[in-house]
């Protein structure tokens, strides 16, 4: 019951149900299963619930409570005339009919479920019309998952840069053909999917947009979409999968910075954790928050990718694990590490890893090939999914600097050349395009410098930020992009004397 809350996104309905009950005297209607799942999950204290009524519940419970709420008779609930009743039972449809067409057919009581469950019942009603547009391996991956008997016919394909004319028996128009077909409405919309990772879902929605097709009749498919197992692909699943443009929220990746030190203390590091001196670790509650603050924004998450410092000095990491593949079941999970504490985890994270189908990262460095070498049996023995990044030859692991003390002229060019403006990462609760954003201020802390950053970041639990705001902001320029150049310099990969220096991060 537990993840049929998070299926359906609780956190967000129940902030939607407290904006819309304010001050309104409530009454839950259901005192089984799945109030019970919301009460020990979940803390509703600011609805205004002043009891629960169950049909079961006779005038001698009457003085009864119920996960801290008092008992309502059935047979008093339209006597306390409350403002709403909150119906807390899963198939709601009948009991919100009967009530409002019998109980309160007087009464200005509004009856509503506690849990809707969104359907795309439109979509997939089987007589709308669709072409699918994308690249060829896009649409093959789009008809390996729509098998299904309720999907909507396809009328065709459009393929990009593909001359062909027929594909999967399908024909092949082009994107003009296709804005035709709509115009004289023989086909209701299109398909989007959206499977390459590198790409701005809403930056191709938009265009698509400019290019005639109205918002509403875009459907984007999410990239979580494709990296479910797809025999495992329920219809209801897919069903909510399928939104059209309007309603489509997807984050496209985001990083989480599991410990600030490291236990390597490489020259140069990105993300400056030999300049943290303190043990820093991010703790479970503060990635739970952050994890369910993100739900609240974002229907799916394509990529989570856990790393640090170093992620396997935080002993959290399995609970961090389980808690994100509970909350975004789909998404492609990951860490990243130098791997050489692996040796040293309990078999219980080795589990936790192959259970969530953790996708694990090691970059190997110069100085720890044969501990790397060790862990790769190691992994391979525990089943676990890795790939370890091994230098071609260890003398020449390099390391790169594009952080400078001084302005450029054109952050515009620095940013859309920039490979790290897709590493969005989160630390602190503050987030932005990319991990300079976010960590800058450890070199300014050790350096005595001044790189301004403040004006990079947003702060994950403003309430003003929207899905949208969100992904149109990572996906511009950010004034910290004034202090990187688009030239990089590259040094010898080296460990980091005892007091780091300057040049070894930022281009002097
Ligand atoms: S291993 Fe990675 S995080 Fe650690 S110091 Fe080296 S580059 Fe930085
Ligand atoms: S500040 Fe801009 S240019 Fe520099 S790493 Fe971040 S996104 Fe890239």
């Amino acid at each position: 019951m537990k993840e049929y809350l998070i299926e359906f996104n609780f956190n967000k309905q129940y902030k939607e149900l407290v904006t819309k009950l304010k001050n309104k005297t409530i009454i839950v209607y259901g005192g089984g299963k799945l109030f019970e799942t919301i009460c020990q999950n979940y803390n509703i204290s600011e609805l205004n619930i002043i009891g629960v009524c169950d049909r079961k519940f006779d005038d001698n419970t009457a003085d009864e409570y119920i996960y801290g709420y008092k008992k309502i008779p059935f047979s008093k609930l339209a006597e306390y005339n409350p403002d709403c009743v909150l119906v807390a039972i899963i198939d709601n449809s009948l009991i919100i009919k009967n009530f409002q067409d019998n109980l309160f057919r007087e009464s200005k009581t509004i009856i509503m479920p506690f849990l809707k469950r969104i359907s795309q019942k439109e979509f997939f009603n089987g007589d709308k019309k669709f072409v699918i547009i994308g690249t060829q391996n896009a649409i093959n991956r789009t008809f390996s998952i729509i098998e299904n008997e309720n999907f909507p016919a396809i009328y065709g394909v459009s393929i990009k840069n593909d001359s062909c004319c027929e594909h999967n028996g399908f024909k092949n128009y082009s994107l003009n053909k296709t804005l035709e077909l709509y115009k004289n409405k023989e086909i209701n919309g299109i398909i989007l999917p959206l499977y390459e990772v590198n790409i701005n879902s809403y930056l191709v929605i938009e265009e698509i947009e400019k290019f005639g097709f109205k918002k509403e009749d875009i459907y984007p498919v999410p990239a979580s979409i494709f990296q479910a197992n797809i025999s495992k692909l329920t219809k209801e699943r897919l069903s909510r999968a399928f939104k059209n443009a309007n309603n489509f929220n997807e984050l496209p990746i985001i990083k989480f910075l599991l410990s600030e030190h490291c236990n390597l203390n490489c020259a140069g590091c990105s993300h400056f954790a030999p300049l943290v001196k303190e043990k820093s670790l991010l703790s479970f509650e503060e990635f739970k928050s952050n994890i369910d603050r993100l739900k609240e924004l974002f229907e799916e998450i394509r990529s989570i990718q856990l790393l640090g410092g170093e992620p396997l000095l935080n002993k959290e990491l399995g609970k961090m694990i389980i808690y994100t593949k509970q909350v975004f079941p789909h998404t492609y999970l990951s860490i990243i590490s130098n791997g050489i504490l692996f040796p040293q985890m309990d078999d219980e994270l080795f589990t936790i890893l192959k259970e969530n189908n953790v996708m694990t990262y090691i970059t190997e460095y110069p100085n720890c090939k044969n501990i790397i070498d060790k862990v790769d049996v190691l992994l391979k023995e525990k089943n676990v999914k890795y790939l370890i990044r091994r230098p071609k030859d260890n003398s020449e692991k390099k390391f790169f600097k594009k952080y400078q003390l001084i302005e450029n002229k054109n952050p515009e060019e620095t940013f859309y050349s920039c490979p790290e403006r897709i590493c969005h990462t989160i630390n602190n609760s503050k987030f932005s395009s990319c991990y300079y954003a976010v960590t800058v201020e450890r070199a300014n802390k050790y350096f005595g410098i001044n790189i301004p950053w403040q004006d990079s970041v947003m702060d994950l639990y403003d309430k003003k930020l929207t899905a949208k705001e969100i992904i149109n902001r990572l996906s511009h320029p950010i004034n910290l992009c004034r202090y990187c150049s688009k030239d990089l310099q590259f040094s010898d990969w080296h460990i980091t004397n005892k007091t780091p220096k300057l040049e070894d991060y930022f281009i002097v």
